[in-house]
């Protein structure tokens, strides 16, 4: 089944519409909805300019790619031009990109046409967009509530139309949990599905890139269209998603009772429950399944992760690129300053818990440790995939919380990942599912985690219901 974009795509090739009309129109948009801080720049000039080359190539009889004209929005850590690329830190402020990620490329041959720059949590280490360097977005739904993170601005862009499509990266959560907070689809894929390259990295072994959209079909196109290997980027596999339009009769899917405790919203449990009723009726087998390996997993991702953020982020010394503090006398303090000048407090509190399980003699106890459990909670998902296609659980244990209410708790900040980091740390594929509201309006969703390849099923089943 066609989803929006495609038929945003039929018109420009028809010549309905142009290019350029669609690219003016999300432009103006951005502008009219600048009071939500959910865009950092605008890359108007090259998207313009882009824009006429298509339009061009449509006049001249030729064939302008799957997505010709359409108009998307990059999370601000991917690496594209027409701005700087600041993972919204003061560290790479001025930082323009030399290269384009693999998957803005992708997107780009086939007629994609980026627009902007989304804002985050600096280097993607949040879940509310809070620490971004450059101040908070707000939700599309209610501007006292957080956006959810750390791809709050591409959730947020999405759930406005100001774009049909946005990209983000999810190491724990950031693009299921700004989804579920802002009433949009958010998938995250298998892990190594599509490539990082050209991506700022925060942890290498769960980051993966991802979409926002208003349909699964347009989850699906985009995906495709980012899917399969790249050399430059060796943990990719080759390509296997294929999108699919029907999805088997009778899927035996189980809800993680684990993840419909008393700690998640009231409004919440119900609006999963609603939604698994909805699958029964659609005639598939439903139970419910134990996972108690979950409590574990919030802490085990607190030590693998910033684990390898005190690694990747090692790299900004102030000397190779990025911010140079001035007026320094020794090298540690050249050091020193840019890295505390050019890092938010988050930032810092990840490097040093990184550093600190990663030092000799915590190692074992600590790093160690927490990837032997890893390894029981990859055996755990394997078990039950062992007699289910799909698992259900609600995405996040609350509807989008107020602006400024957890930044003083890391940990009551953390726990809002209690959801999503599981699938990350087992490499699986996961989608955000707008599943209705709580009283006040706001968005929620649930989250649909099947085994690795499993991608195109579960966008599929998410479609299937779509139409119910
Ligand atoms: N909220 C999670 C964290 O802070 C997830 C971040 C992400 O996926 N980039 O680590």
């Amino acid at each position: 089944m066609a989803g929006y974009i495609d038929g945003l795509v039929q018109d420009v090739r028809s010549g309905k519409t142009t290019a350029r009309a669609l690219v003016e129109q999300a432009l103006e948009k951005a502008k009219e909805t600048e009071s939500y801080h959910a865009l950092l720049s605008l890359t108007a000039e090259r998207a313009l300019e882009r824009a006429d080359a298509i339009d061009q190539t449509i006049a001249g009889g030729k064939a302008p790619g799957r997505l010709a004209g359409v108009p998307f929005v990059v999370k601000d850590n991917f690496l594209a031009f027409g701005a700087p690329t600041t993972a919204a830190s003061k560290m790479l402020e001025h930082y323009d990109a030399p290269l384009q990620a693999t998957a803005v490329e992708k997107l780009e041959a086939e007629g994609a046409i980026c627009i902007g720059k989304a804002n985050l949590d600096a280097f993607a280490h949040g879940g509310s967009t809070e620490n971004s360097a450059y101040g908070v977005t707000m939700n599309a739904h209610d501007t006292t509530k957080v956006a959810g993170g750390s791809s709050g601005g591409s959730a947020v862009v999405t759930a406005l139309d100001v774009v049909p499509f946005a990209l983000g990266t999810d190491t724990g959560g950031s693009i299921r949990q700004p989804a579920s907070f802002n009433g949009v689809y958010g998938m995250k894929p298998t892990y190594g599905m599509i490539s990082r390259y050209g991506v700022v990295a925060m942890a290498s072994g769960t980051d993966v890139i991802g979409c926002f959209a208003k349909d699964a079909a347009d989850i699906a196109l985009v995906t495709d269209v980012m899917a399969g290997q790249d050399w430059r980027d060796m943990t990719t596999l080759p390509d296997f998603f294929a999108p699919q339009d029907t999805v088997p009769e009778k899927l035996r899917i189980g809800v993680v009772k684990d993840m419909m405790t008393d700690d998640v919203d009231a409004s919440v449990r119900q609006a999963t429950e609603a939604y698994v009723g909805r699958l029964e009726a659609a005639g598939h087998v439903v139970d419910y399944v134990d996972m108690p390996i979950v409590k574990h997993t919030l802490a085990m991702y607190y030590i693998i992760v910033p684990a390898e953020v005190s690694s990747n982020l090692a790299r900004y010394d102030g000397v190779r690129y990025g911010l140079r503090a001035e007026g320094v006398k020794t090298l540690a303090e050249l050091y020193g300053k840019s890295r505390s000048e050019g890092f938010v407090t988050e930032n810092k509190r990840r490097i040093m818990i990184g550093s600190f399980v990663l030092s000799s003699g915590y190692y074992d106890a600590y790093y160690n440790q927490a990837q032997k459990a890893r390894t029981l909670l990859i055996e755990a998902y394997n078990k039950l995939f062992e007699s289910h296609d799909v698992l259900i659980s609600p995405t996040a244990p609350t509807t989008a919380f107020g602006i400024g209410e957890n930044t003083d708790d890391p940990i009551k900040m953390y726990l809002s990942d209690v959801m999503t980091v599981p699938a990350s740390l087992a490499g699986l594929p996961a989608l955000n599912v707008p599943a209705g509201e709580d009283t006040s309006g706001l968005p929620i969703g649930v989250q649909l985690t099947g085994p690795q390849k499993s991608d195109a099923l579960l966008i599929a089943l998410a479609q299937s219901m779509e139409e119910k």
